[in-house]
């Protein structure tokens, strides 16, 4: 069986592409000896495109008001617990030039599915965030839009789109969603951004409630076929107030295996050590760096709203992930042999 393993390793490494039935197979077989193998085969790919550089994002929630009510995400809309709020534009642009001065080049607002931000809200906020910082680049992920909402947004001058997909099994889809949301709108949008020409990221969380090797091996193929700028991977974490609250969290195990697998099938994908990954183990983040990463997204909202955005339990939000702590994370990337790189960090396709 282990034998099977390596050639797996192997063949992704250099055709990178698999069939469902061999992705099905690594997924389901993460171990310790695989694991090693495939992070240094991993690390090798994106040094040949990306050096030793990991690359920062400054993070702004900026709203966890949300009309959805996904069943895994503690800012659905039933949960009564959840207090909400809203930052202002200007609240915003602070973030933007507070982050401006600490070296980010990058902003990603990310938020729930408010209402409140209609296009004719965010396009001019996105213009003066392009107007101050023009040599910085603007990502948004606000969820589901319309295909004309997202190309009105890109030409106000966003430049990269975040919208994981989740699942890529419909069956599993609808078992982490309500009945009014639905798998095939999550992936007309997606294609939509990639065609109006962002720079697109998809992304599942690892470990979510009824995930199998089967449904990893359909992300894993979607992923091939998507073939996206960026993606975003971490473990599921249970939140309290949600239907998922008994429901068991991803490992970190499975976390590091996947984004090995994920950088040897695409070495220039932009890889983020999630913020879950650091919450589930105080050095998660470093490892997920030695296993392929090469993103980091600090905490760059106001200090006073970070503990609401609360998608899963106990998110870190006081130590080395914030904005404020950028140095820190530069001596233990550093300690681990990389380097916290300023500049905008486009996508470096081969
Ligand atoms: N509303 C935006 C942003 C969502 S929050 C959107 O729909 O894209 C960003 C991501 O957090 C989600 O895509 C989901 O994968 C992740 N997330 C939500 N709840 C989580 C949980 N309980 N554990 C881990 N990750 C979670």
């Amino acid at each position: 069986m282990s034998d099977r393993i390596f050639s797996l390793i192997d063949a992704l490494e250099s055709q990178h592409s698999l069939t469902l039935e061999d992705y099905a197979f690594l997924a389901g077989n993460p171990t310790e000896d695989a694991m090693k193998y495939a992070a240094e085969k991993a690390c090798c790919s994106r040094r040949n495109l990306y050096g030793n550089s990991v690359y920062v994002r400054g993070l702004i929630e900026f709203t966890n008001l949300c009309k959805n009510n996904c069943l895994y995400c503690g800012i659905r809309r039933s949960n009564l617990h959840c207090q909400r709020y809203r930052l202002t534009q200007d609240d915003i642009l602070s973030c933007c030039e507070t982050g401006y001065h600490l070296g980010f080049r990058t902003f990603v607002l990310q938020g729930g599915e408010d209402g409140y931000w209609k296009d004719e809200i965010l396009i001019p906020l996105i213009r003066k965030i392009k107007e101050k910082h023009p040599d910085c680049a603007v990502t948004l992920s606000i969820g589901e839009r319309s295909r004309e909402s997202y190309q009105r947004l890109f030409d106000a001058g966003a430049d990269r789109y975040l919208l994981r997909h989740e699942t890529a099994d419909q069956p599993h889809y609808e078992r982490l969603h309500p009945k009014e949301m639905s798998f095939s709108n999550r992936m007309r949008c997606l294609w939509d951004l990639k065609e109006i020409g962002y720079q697109t990221g998809c992304g599942f969380m690892i470990g979510s409630p009824f995930q199998t090797p089967e449904t990893l091996a359909k992300d894993l193929k979607f992923i091939e076929d998507f073939s996206p700028d960026m993606c975003g991977i971490g473990p599921f974490i249970p939140h309290k107030d949600t239907p998922f609250k008994d429901q068991k969290a991803g490992t970190l195990k499975e976390t590091l295996w996947l984004l090995s697998l994920i950088r040897l099938m695409l070495p220039h994908v932009l890889l983020p050590a999630t913020t879950a990954l650091g919450t589930i183990h105080p050095s998660g983040r470093e490892m997920g760096i030695l296993s392929g990463a090469n993103v980091v997204m600090p905490n760059l909202s106001p200090i006073s709203v970070r503990k609401k955005y609360e998608l899963y339990d106990n998110k870190i939000c006081t130590g080395d992930e914030t904005a404020e702590c950028l140095g820190s994370l530069q001596k233990r990337l550093k300690s681990i042999g990389y380097t916290l790189t300023a500049d905008k960090g486009d996508v470096h396709r081969p």
